[in-house]
Order: C-alpha cells, then sequence, then structure tokens
C-alpha cells in the first residue's frame, strides 16, 4: 500500500502460529523498501525474545522499541515516521484505541498484529474495537497441531483453575488447534474443573 497523506489502520490477527508477526515484518520490510520511516513498537509484557527485538516463531527480526503502554507509544511517535507498527497489540490498554485513530487522521498508516482471542476463546482486550476502526483486517490461520487443517484458536497445554489470561509462552504452552480440536479440550478441562458437572448446564 503506498503512502498517502491520509493514514490507516491495518489489523492482522489470528491464534498463535498464525503468521502475525511475519506478516508484520514483511509489511514493514516492504515500507522500508519504499524508503519510509518506520517504527516498530511491542508492549513490554512481551518478554519471550529479545527485549529490543520483534521476533517470529520462524526467527525473522526487525528491531522495536518497547514501551509500558499506550501513551508511552504515543510519546515515543517520530514527526518524520510513516508507518508505525505494533506487535503483540492485544496486550495494550483500551486507550490504544483512540491512540491508534489519531495517530492514523494524522497520517500515520498503523499495522497492528495480535492475537484476536484468548486460549478460552474469548475476545482479547482492545482487538474487537481494533478490528471494528480498521481499514484493512486481515485475519490468517495457523496449523491445527492434532489433525492439520487451518487452526482459528490457541490451546493452552497447561491447565490452571485461576487462569490468567496473559500467560507468556512458547511452544511448550501453547498450541495452535482448529475449532473442533479447540471445543474438545475445552469440554474436557471444564469437566475437569467444575468435578463432573456437564459442560451445557
Ligand atoms: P504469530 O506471530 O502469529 O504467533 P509467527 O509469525 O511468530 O506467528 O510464526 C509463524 C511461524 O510459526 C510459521 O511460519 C511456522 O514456521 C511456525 N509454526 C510453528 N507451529 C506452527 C503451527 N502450528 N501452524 C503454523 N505455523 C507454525
Ligand atoms: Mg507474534
Amino acid at each position: 500500500m503506498a503512502y498517502s497523506q491520509y493514514g490507516s489502520i491495518e489489523v492482522v490477527c489470528g491464534p498463535m502460529f498464525s503468521g502475525k508477526t511475519e506478516e508484520l515484518i514483511r509489511r514493514v520490510k516492504r515500507a522500508q523498501i519504499a524508503k519510509l520511516r518506520v517504527q516498530i513498537f511491542k508492549p513490554k509484557i512481551d518478554d519471550r525474545y529479545d527485549a529490543n527485538d520483534v521476533v517470529s516463531h520462524s526467527s525473522q527480526v526487525v528491531k522495536a522499541i518497547p514501551v509500558q503502554d499506550s501513551d508511552e507509544l504515543l510519546g515515543k511517535v517520530h514527526d518524520l515516521t510513516r508507518v508505525v507498527g505494533i506487535d503483540e497489540v492485544q496486550f495494550f490498554d483500551n486507550k490504544i484505541v483512540d491512540i491508534v485513530n489519531k495517530l492514523a487522521n494524522r497520517g500515520f498508516r498503523v499495522i497492528c498484529a495480535g492475537l484476536d482471542l484468548d486460549f478460552k476463546g474469548v475476545p482479547f482486550g482492545p482487538m474487537p474495537e481494533l478490528l471494528a476502526i480498521a481499514d484493512e483486517v486481515q485475519k490468517i490461520s495457523a496449523i491445527c497441531t492434532i489433525c492439520g487443517n487451518a487452526a482459528s484458536r490457541s490451546h493452552r497445554l497447561i491447565q490452571k483453575e485461576d487462569a490468567d489470561q496473559v500467560m507468556v509462552g512458547e511452544l511448550e504452552t501453547y498450541e495452535a488447534r482448529c475449532r473442533q480440536h479447540w471445543f474438545v479440550e475445552e469440554i474436557e478441562s471444564k469437566h475437569f474443573h467444575r468435578s463432573g458437572a456437564s459442560f451445557f448446564n
């Protein structure tokens, strides 16, 4: 997408391992080839890899600026920047929605990559609103580790009674699953947690 004086919001979403970070890196690299100044941000919570890089599961890397919250992100956007990339955008507070909108209205091309759903299948943080205000949305799938079909969900391998939404992890913690194989495990874990109560109650 060529640079225009009007900004835009692009959202790339999907489950873990779907290639959101790869797609963000691909778009950012094309912008750099077009000699546009790019800044990439990521929330400080995502410490899986190098603190100052965005790294995909396939080991592609771009430099990133870690920020504590959306206010810090806004403060660090340089006037000369044309493209603002944000990885793991689901971890930001809801203020990110206004900030992304403001940046796009001021002429920045904003590319957000994030999980649409948490491991419980619930829309993640600011994602529903970001998807609604976006000019362009790409929802991508991973490969289900059980059957090889397209995976739209992330399954957490470690089951805990008081499960938090945020548990930053890697291959050993999460797996990509299709709806069917995600749902089967969901029923089993509900049975387990409710000690035998029917899931359909
Ligand atoms: P995301 O940011 O969506 O978590 P990444 O861009 O970091 O995804 O990684 C995508 C890469 O992960 C794929 O190109 C592939 O090499 C690898 N990968 C590992 N497991 C899977 C899976 N189950 N489905 C698809 N890709 C996978
Ligand atoms: Mg990613």
